[in-house]
């Protein structure tokens, strides 16, 4: 029956926006709000200088699935882009959703809850629709720092990838932990979160350069059969990326920066040849990229969802990656 499918009237690919509100830092060099939103739209009002000086005003529209202001909430948040997407999980899919932007823009104070909220929401469908059909919720935790993938969840255990044949990737090593209750994983994101950010050297500054994954695995275990390993049955990943500008820093005048920022521009661009290839149900998808990209293969495949959450400042110091930020959302869609 039509309604047993609930997949099918859920977007493949959404695109939405979120502008946070000006911060004390911004407001003291009193930068200017240059975002207008409406409910799927946004005006930005960029300043421009003419050859003798003056100033005058260009206007850039864009439209995506939907804009979320400066007001709206985290659960707001999590309602337009996250919670749609839960109940299909157990229909076999697989979901990704990202948080896009500079560094400063709001993606970890975006990302952070909505694994938290995502889980409160499959625990409750395993305890009551799903009641004893052997399902189990798992939770993995890494990031992907200089092309490399080191386990938050295990120390900063160096892991490394590899494909089994049949377009699952395997990251060997990776700790898994079951998760009974919404206290577990609120503690695993915890100490996820302080590992990626306290990193070599501490502070934003190393987060801004790594891509931070969290992932949820519902598996079930074979015909009630608790001696075999659960399957997998659905996956959902949540990605807070490298700080947008940072894919920029490749001509820096320290070596290791410029590595990196190449890796992360590599990793963004393959990224959104990605997302743009499931779109357009290309056959072929060009995973192979980046290792942002190849681990999340299996998330390309077939019958996925993605969600792109663009985080914009407001604040007219930062039009120009705004702007940046803005077009490449606009090129996922
Ligand atoms: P990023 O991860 O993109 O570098 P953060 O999420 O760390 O940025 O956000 C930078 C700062 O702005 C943080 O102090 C955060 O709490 C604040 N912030 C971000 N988005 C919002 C928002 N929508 N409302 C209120 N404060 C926000
Ligand atoms: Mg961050």
């Amino acid at each position: 029956p039509a309604d047993k499918d609930k997949s099918s009237s859920v977007a493949k690919i959404k695109v939405v926006v979120r502008k946070r509100p000006l911060n004390k830092k911004e407001l003291a060099k009193n930068e200017e709000d240059i975002i207008d939103t409406h409910s799927n739209s946004l005006t930005v009002h960029e300043t421009k200088l003419k050859v003798d000086l003056t100033q005058y005003l260009e206007k850039h529209e864009f439209v995506f699935d939907a804009v979320l202001n400066e007001e709206v909430t985290n659960d707001e948040v999590y309602r337009e882009t996250v919670e749609p997407i839960v109940p299909i999980i157990f229909e076999r899919t697989k979901a990704t959703c990202f948080a896009y932007g500079q560094t400063g823009s709001g993606k970890t104070f975006t990302m952070k809850p909505l694994p938290l909220k995502a889980s409160r929401d499959i625990l409750r469908l395993m305890h009551h629709t799903y009641r004893n059909q052997g399902f189990q919720l798992f939770v993995s935790f890494f990031e992907i720092y200089g092309g490399k993938l080191y386990d938050l969840l295990n120390e900063r255990k160096k892991l490394c990838m590899r494909e089994d044949g049949k377009q699952q990737v395997c990251i060997v090593g990776l700790q898994e932990y079951q998760v009974a209750d919404v206290e577990n994983i609120k503690d695993l994101i915890e100490r996820g979160s302080a590992t990626r950010s306290t990193g070599t050297t501490g502070a934003n500054e190393e987060s801004s350069r790594s891509h931070a994954i969290l992932q949820l695995a519902i598996k079930r275990s074979v015909d009630g059969n608790a001696s075999k390993p659960p399957r997998l049955v659905g996956k959902l990943s949540f990605i807070d990326l490298a700080g947008s500008e940072r894919g920029a820093d490749t001509t820096d005048n320290d070596k290791q920066t410029r590595i990196e920022g190449a890796e992360i521009n590599k990793s963004l661009l393959a990224l959104k040849e990605c997302i743009r290839a499931l779109d357009n149900d290309q056959g072929h998808i060009p995973f192979r990229g980046s290792k942002l990209t190849e681990v999340l293969r299996d998330s390309f495949v077939g019958n996925s969802r993605t969600v792109m959450i663009s985080c914009i400042s407001p604040s007219s110091g930062s039009c120009e990656h705004t702007l940046n930020t803005l077009r490449y959302a606009d090129r996922v869609k």
